[in-house]
């Protein structure tokens, strides 16, 4: 019997209107198909997620990439972050504001740097060292970003903006976990959220599984919130991921009262689960057992 493949993402959790339900499932059903074509062809579970996770940053309503939420100062400073199981090794990039692909330079990051996270202007010249197109910022900047950016500057709200991730099993048994995001709509120059960092945005084992979150960063890095569901996977060998999603989610809303948080997660059977307590999140699956293909999704 072939090697379970298997892919899910998610494109953010948080108050989705009803006019965006449309994007999402689009946005993420395309973003599963890209990456579980790479899966079918062999390739490895790190190209599938930077697969899917590019495709959502290239599709301006989902809030990575072009489309990113605006800052403060009505600038961009995305974070982006992906890890591989085999051997635990991450890449990170966090405040940049000129390049497409934020993911594709935290895979940079990962395979061709010591280090596991690199910010801002050093970020920006490790693209451009890479040979990374450097574009100008406005072209990333979307209409809607725009309003989303007036409306919480007038009501001085918290936003959760829709961070995108993915996490893939290859026929090699080898998982992956990557995410893009633009971070929260008018955060403070220099804030950083939990999509770079190691554990809270995303983790990867091997010996476990894999998982991506989304919501407001501060909750989520508290609870080191994929990590904490890993764990749980961890601890009770056949715990099903959806399982585990939700006792992630739980913690989170128990723990820091954190009320806006979702996460996708999966085993090394391919399994797949996901988890949320904002009022939304997109996400799509597609897992191949054999001969069979298993799809769905949601919003
Ligand atoms: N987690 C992201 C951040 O705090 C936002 C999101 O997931 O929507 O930057």
């Amino acid at each position: 019997m072939k090697p379970p493949v298997s892919i899910i993402v998610h494109g953010g959790a948080g108050k989705i209107p009803d006019k965006a339900v449309e994007d999402y499932i689009n946005g993420t059903g395309i973003a599963a198909q890209k990456g579980f074509k790479l899966l079918k062809q062999g390739k490895s579970a790190v190209e599938a997620v930077e697969e899917a996770v590019r495709s959502m940053e290239e599709f301006p309503p989902l809030n990575c990439g072009v489309g990113s939420s605006l800052n403060r100062q009505r600038h961009i400073e995305m974070d982006a972050f992906l890890m591989r199981g085999n051997d635990l090794k991450s890449g990170a990039v966090a405040g940049v504001a000129r390049i497409l692909h934020p993911v594709s330079l935290a895979k940079r990051v990962m395979e061709d740097t010591p280090y596991l996270l690199i910010a801002g202007k050093g970020a920006e010249e490790l693209a451009r060292e890479f040979g990374f197109e450097l574009l100008d910022e406005n072209e990333l900047i979307t209409e809607d970003a725009l309003r989303r950016w007036e409306r919480v500057r007038k009501k001085m709200e918290r936003q959760v903006s829709d961070t995108v991730g993915a996490v893939a099993l290859d026929r090699y048994g080898n998982c992956a976990s990557a995410l893009s995001t633009g971070g929260m709509t008018y955060k403070l120059p220099g804030r950083i959220g939990d999509t770079p960092l190691v554990g809270c945005g995303g983790y990867a084992n091997d010996i476990v599984g894999a998982a991506a979150a989304t919501g407001i960063g501060e909750d989520l890095m508290k609870v080191v919130i994929s990590k904490t569901a890993l764990d749980h996977m961890k601890r009770r060998k056949d715990l099903h991921p959806k399982k585990a999603a939700q006792l992630a989610i739980d913690y989170l809303e128990e723990r820091v009262n954190g009320r806006e948080g979702g996460i996708i997660v999966m085993d090394m059977k391919g399994r797949v689960g996901w988890a949320f307590n904002a009022p939304r999140m997109g996400y799509a699956f597609i897992r191949r057992v054999g001969s069979r293909t298993f799809r769905g999704g949601g919003v």
